[in-house]
């Protein structure tokens, strides 16, 4: 790793010249020859085989042919010119095809001369061409340096416009193995690499670039993603350790009275085991020298607003002041109204903020935030305002994270002398290696269970040729005095259009759910937020049975007697945002449906997510199909993180490795922190080395 050899910029490599060096550089970010030899392989291809030219038919993969070019000619409009070659075999003539950049193939191609033809073969007007192929002199002695595990590199299409195939960067890449044999410094210490059976970082480097067989390419996988993972576990817990070591945060010495109080007289359930652990978890925390940082996931209706209130009940009891912040007026509302009568029992004060607050409540409210008098402060984002003022604020909540950015909480940091403890509630699921990877810096909770009782949601998949059946089904359930949810997409881009689709399916259901024996509330993002309110207020109270909506009422909103979620368009929703539209009911003791709506096309991708839908109620288990469907650069809750860079591992496929090396990298900080164990020499060197260049930081934050 440390071999300075391996820093020597590309430029110098035989065959690759300013030009190419520049392209590598701004299409690969391949600088060095280390970055050259850590590009790894995506696949495999078998170029031992060959085809003759009548063989061909309906082959969907890739081919080798050898025969001669007996015909070169460009053809077509000036503007589309293509290059095309006639290749004959014994068996055959058979076209290749360039439709860019090919004047230096024009250039060097050889008339009457054997070729190795390699490419894919495509029917065009009922006859086989191929298009863009990777030529070859045809040399005996060379047939059998060809492998059956035949490297194809990732590449970009600028590369391939500039001549750049496969073939030029294996070469080149085979040039500098034969130039850096042996060169690389083993990074992992001898111990791991026995006890987990791993090849050496030389043969690892050599075998995925140029596989002596299947087996030493598969432990060369092994031994490469190992390095990557280990490597990201070791920056992630030692930065974990480091902030909790040089943050300091408040201590909240006891469980007093309020907590002790509303634990024994007021709380009208029993907590689920996962609610007692997470209740647990924080309580060491907050208990330590540490400040909290703490990420709280649980899944939609398993309990996440209890295990905040009673958080805040800890502040007090230590007489601190706390805070809880929901992305939404209504869910402010929600929460408030939630703990205010609890809390006149309890004698504490608490209030509420938001934009709609009037000033003199407002000026009120500054005011005994900063004397201490109020002890609790619910709102939006209107807590995050210079004019709010703590006096001693000693935990911060933030519910549904997703919604706010990192700036936005790191203003709730500087309200204090010490920054206050914070807690952070999500019910986006994200899959636990991934959380482990991504949120390195927080701890993790996970309330992985729901309250006793709750039923599954019955789901289903219908198109538009029930829809007569789901009215009548909705008319059902709405004589039963359930209430329903019926929920329209709403995407940027086209949302001329989409408030069409939403005003016209108010219309038609205004129709079939007439006044006055229905009544229909519709709220969207259009709306001044006061009419919102009311309409939502209406509905809440059971006034109206049916909330038709845009996705405002995605987040949080608990309404137990409502039973029935349809989704319209359901197609064009993601999987999470499906599951979470979904928890808005069954929430109470009731039966409760969700009908995915959609039309009769649906792309398979839109297919999977309904179907993941149909089958599982398991947040955890939707988010992990969704990382796989989406990547996990686009999942909910993680772009302001980016995308951790990984160059071979994948925090899908290889989470148990994720999860063994997590723990075996704690196990090994845990009896040396520092590593300065001999042993660890070689960690700790390569640890540094990593800090120093390749900076995962960036990424994670
Ligand atoms: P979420 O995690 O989605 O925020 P909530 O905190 O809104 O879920 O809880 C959903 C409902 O479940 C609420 O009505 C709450 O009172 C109730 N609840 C929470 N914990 C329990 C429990 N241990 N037993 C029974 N009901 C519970
Ligand atoms: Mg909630």
């Amino acid at each position: 790793m440390n071999n300075p050899f391996l820093h020597t910029p590309i430029d110098y490599l035989k065959g690759v010249g300013p030009n190419r060096s520049k392209l590598f550089k701004k299409e690969l970010k391949i600088f060095t020859y280390q970055d050259l030899l850590s590009f790894f392989p995506y696949r495999y291809v078998d170029k031992t085989k060959y085809h003759k030219i009548d063989e061909i038919n309906n082959t969907k993969s890739e081919i080798q042919l050898i025969g001669k070019i007996v015909d070169l000619y460009e053809s077509g409009s000036p503007r589309k010119r293509r290059l095309i070659a006639k290749l004959k075999d014994d068996t055959g003539f058979i076209e290749l095809v360039w439709f860019k950049s090919h004047k230096w193939i024009k250039e060097s191609l050889i008339l009457n001369k054997n070729y190795i033809i390699y490419g894919k073969p495509n029917m065009f007007n009922g006859i086989y061409n191929i298009p863009h192929p990777e030529l070859e002199l045809y040399k005996k002695e060379n047939l059998k340096y060809r492998s059956s595990l035949d490297p194809v590199y990732p590449s970009t299409e600028n590369l391939i416009k500039r001549g750049i195939t496969n073939k030029v960067i294996r070469d080149i890449v085979k040039e500098l193995l034969l130039k850096t044999k042996s060169k690389f410094v083993e990074s992992l210490p001898k111990y791991i690499i026995k006890e987990y059976k791993l090849l050496d970082k030389n043969s690892a480097i050599i075998n995925i670039h140029l596989p002596k067989s299947n087996q030493f390419l598969s432990k060369a996988i092994k031994r490469l993603k190992f390095e990557e993972l280990f490597y990201l576990q070791l920056q992630l817990i030692k930065k974990n350790i480091s902030r909790k070591e040089k943050i300091k945060g408040f201590r909240f010495k006891k469980v007093g009275n309020t907590f002790n109080s509303f634990y024994n007289n007021h709380l009208n359930f029993s907590l689920t085991n996962a609610q007692k652990r997470v209740l647990k978890e924080i309580r060491r925390d907050l208990g330590s020298n540490a400040q909290m940082n703490r990420l709280l996931q649980g899944d939609v209706g398993s309990g996440k607003t209890i295990i905040a209130f009673m958080t805040t009940l800890i502040a007090i009891d230590n007489n601190f002041q706390a805070c809880i912040m929901a992305p939404t007026e209504i869910l402010s509302v929600q929460h408030y109204n939630n703990f205010k009568e609890i809390c006149k029992l309890l004698n504490i004060s608490i209030q509420i903020l938001t934009g709609s607050t009037k000033a003199l409540e407002k000026r009120k409210i500054y005011d005994e935030l900063e004397n201490g008098e109020l002890q609790i402060l619910i709102g939006t984002h209107a807590l995050i305002q210079d004019k709010v003022k703590f006096k001693n604020l000693g935990i911060a909540i933030i519910d549904e994270q997703h919604k706010f950015g990192v700036a936005q909480r790191s203003k709730l940091w500087k309200k204090n002398t010490l920054p206050p403890h914070i807690l952070i509630m999500t019910a986006t699921p994200i899959p636990r290696t991934l959380a482990m990877s991504v949120y390195g810096d927080l701890d993790i909770s996970v309330i992985d269970e729901l309250p006793p009782g709750r039923k599954n949601i019955i789901t289903v998949h219908r198109k538009e040729n029930s829809r007569l059946k789901v009215i009548h089904f909705l008319r059902e359930e709405i004589s039963k005095g359930r209430q329903a949810y019926i929920v329209y997409p709403l995407i940027k881009e086209s949302e001329k259009m989409d408030y069409k689709d939403l005003l016209d399916g108010y219309d038609s259901l205004s129709r079939d759910f007439p006044l006055p024996e229905y009544q229909i509330s519709m709220v969207h993002g259009k709306m001044k937020p006061e009419d919102k309110d009311y309409e939502m207020e209406r509905f809440i109270s059971g006034t109206t049975n049916i909330l038709v909506s845009t996705t405002v009422i995605e987040v949080g909103v608990d309404i137990p007697n409502a039973s029935v979620m349809i989704i319209e368009s359901a197609e064009r929703f993601g999987l999470s945002q499906l599951h979470q539209l979904r928890g808005r009911v069954g929430r109470g003791t009731h039966k409760s449906y969700c009908i995915l709506m959609s039309g009769n096309k649906t792309t398979n991708d839109s297919k999977i997510r309904i179907n993941t839908m149909v089958k599982s109620n398991d947040g955890f288990e939707i988010a992990e199909k969704d990382l796989e469907i989406r990547g996990p650069g686009n999942l909910m809750g993680t772009q302001q993180s980016g995308i951790i860079p990984l160059k071979i591992a994948n925090l899908v496929s290889d989470k148990n490795m994720i999860s063994t090396i997590r723990d075996y990298v704690k196990k090994i900080l845990a009896t040396d922190q520092n590593l300065t164990k001999k042993e660890n020499t070689t960690i700790l060197n390569t640890y540094k080395h990593l800090n120093k260049n390749n900076n995962i930081w960036n990424y994670i934050s």
